[in-house]
């Protein structure tokens, strides 16, 4: 069969910027598990995925809008020293998690100053060009219980133990 709405397929993936440096990628012989046509990936990818069969390879380039998302500049905040927890000595790269009402994001420091840090609230991959190399290892579709659960099930996927 071929990649569908609510099929569930298994993608052995590599991730990168446009430059070949990986930076992501599934486990070997561990393909990622999800379902398809449920936004569990960025929206690129899963068009691109579309209509594919077992065994197929592809090369798949995804613009920011169709997959983290656009840089949004209001996300850079600068935050004073002060505000930081006495002792903390921040890095540039450095991500810490930041406990808000909406749960816990991750802060990205981008720079810092001698009285403040520079924090950037996007996604890390905002605004980056992705380019996948993708390999559909399985695909299926998904049972009744998978799509009523909105998850897959079994290896790769939602173990509810
Ligand atoms: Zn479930």
């Amino acid at each position: 069969m071929r990649v569908a709405k609510d099929s569930v397929v298994s993608l052995e993936y590599k991730l990168h910027l446009g430059d070949g440096q990986v930076i992501d990628q599934s486990a070997p012989d561990q393909p990622l598990s999800y379902l398809h046509g449920h936004r569990q990936i960025v929206p690129g990818l899963e068009g691109a995925l579309e209509g594919m069969g077992l065994g197929d390879s592809k090369q798949v380039v995804v613009a920011p809008g169709q997959g983290y998302g656009e840089h949004d500049p209001a996300g850079v905040r600068t935050v004073p020293r002060n505000m930081l927890p006495p002792g903390f000595s921040p890095q540039a790269g450095q991500t810490l998690m930041a406990q808000t009402d909406q749960g816990d994001i991750p802060l990205r420091i981008q720079e810092v100053r001698d009285d403040a840090v520079v924090v950037d609230l996007n996604h890390p991959l905002a605004g980056k060009t992705l380019h996948f190399d993708v390999t559909v290892k399985g695909v299926r579709a998904a049972t009744q219980e998978e799509l009523t659960h909105g998850h897959v099930h079994g290896p790769g996927g939602h173990d509810h133990g």
